[in-house]
């Protein structure tokens, strides 16, 4: 008698758009060791901020809608560090943990100095100082836009390259939540309002908003905890692919509206750290960025001296460069989808050469960078960091 072969379960690998697809092209292997390994980083600087601007924007945006707090500007210590709090709460619960000097988690009556400058609390720290000028800037212009938030979205894909019995799944989920969706109404759009002074003023823009066969149109908003990228900069695009893959998602759903922009909000552009102005400087000496300062900011920047404080920026030039506007179109969402199709194609040849039995450095590729590597958990271990790393005692 011959015995059936139980046939392979039919799986669909499915890669969350920032998680998996952006995680990976920042360091091919780092993403292999954080989230195929199941590790959380130890460090996660960039990981806490985010995921804390992003809740405190969620937050805020409920208190205004709920206890009609219409009124702006939020004083930070009255207004603002209650909700700081509460999301430092909800994040301690999941394990992540602010990093020193970026966040004061202690009260007025905590009496202990903790890993703050003296036992003055409460501190604002570079976080409060970000989260108190998100809120303030763009708060008061985003929140009467905000139609949802939060939206999760997913679709499947033919996945690239099929190959019958050789590739995992002849499909691939794709997944993405989007921070904020905002719905306008040209007919009936407040007036005055900052954001969509912006969005009207963009040339890529215009064009797409007058051929509009409805006055109803949708922007997709995204929160990034970090600086605005340089225009040589891989970062950048890969931001771009994403607010276009979300507008491909997005508009699968049936309730969607025309989606005529992508929004990104560089929320660290509000409130620049030492760090980010030293690279601030270098963009603005090799001209690599695409909002350049003028007059007294321009002088500012040029003279900053390394360890000196930062200097006092316009406001008009902050905003400037926190919000990023990518306007779509049929074609840059092709091509965004694309890009993620070569993306997964990267991430099966390499679990499936790890299936066939490679080890771990043999099948996924470093990537590496400055930046990265020195945040990377794996650096003393990786094969090939950006420089030789030797083990400290934690
Ligand atoms: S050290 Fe650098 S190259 Fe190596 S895994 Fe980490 S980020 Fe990638
Ligand atoms: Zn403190």
């Amino acid at each position: 008698m011959t015995l059936s072969k139980r046939s392979r379960p039919y799986i669909i690998p499915e890669y969350s758009l920032t998680g998996d697809l952006l995680s990976y092209l920042n360091c091919g292997l780092q993403y292999r060791y954080q989230n195929k390994g199941s590790l959380p980083p130890s460090t996660p600087v960039q990981l806490w901020f985010g995921e804390f601007i992003h809740s405190v924007m969620e937050e805020a945006y409920l208190e205004w809608r709920d206890n009609k707090k219409k009124r702006f500007p939020w004083d930070w210590g009255t207004e603002i560090r209650e909700i700081e709090l509460e999301i430092n709460r909800r994040l301690r619960a999941r394990g992540l943990y602010p990093p020193p000097r970026l966040f004061c988690p202690y009260t007025s009556s905590d009496t202990k100095k903790g890993l703050c400058p003296d036992e003055n609390h409460p501190h604002k720290l570079i976080a409060s100082e970000r989260t108190e000028a998100a809120i303030n800037t763009w708060g008061q212009h985003l929140f009467p836009l905000i139609d949802d938030a939060e939206v999760k979205l997913k679709s499947i894909r033919n996945m690239p390259n099929y190959q019958d019995g050789v590739s995992r799944s002849n499909y691939y989920g794709i997944t993405g939540v989007i921070d904020v969706i905002s719905s306008v109404n040209l007919q009936s759009a407040p007036t005055g309002n900052l954001i969509l002074n912006y969005i009207h003023q963009n040339e890529g823009l215009q064009k797409i908003v007058n051929n509009l066969s409805t006055p109803e149109y949708e922007i997709i908003i995204d929160y990034k905890g970090m600086r605005r990228p340089s225009i040589d900069s891989e970062v950048k695009l890969h931001h771009e692919w994403q607010l276009l893959t979300y507008a491909w998602l997005r508009s699968q759903q049936p309730k969607s509206k025309k989606i005529v922009a992508g929004i990104v909000f560089y929320l660290n552009e509000l409130a620049l750290s030492k760090q980010d102005i030293g690279e601030l400087k270098e963009e603005v000496l090799n001209q690599t960025t695409d909002v350049m300062p003028q007059g007294l900011d321009l002088k500012a920047i040029q003279n900053w001296k390394q360890h000196s404080s930062v200097p006092p920026l316009s406001v008009h030039f902050k905003e400037q460069r926190s919000i990023k506007i990518i306007p779509v179109d049929q074609d840059y969402i092709r091509n965004a989808l694309r890009e993620f199709d070569n993306v997964v194609n990267g991430i099966e040849s390499c679990v499936l050469s790890e299936i066939n039995g490679n080890n771990i450095t043999s099948s996924w590729t470093p990537t590496p960078n400055k930046k990265t590597c020195t945040a990377c958990d794996f650096k003393t271990f990786c094969p090939n960091p950006d420089r030789k790393y030797t083990p400290t005692i934690p």
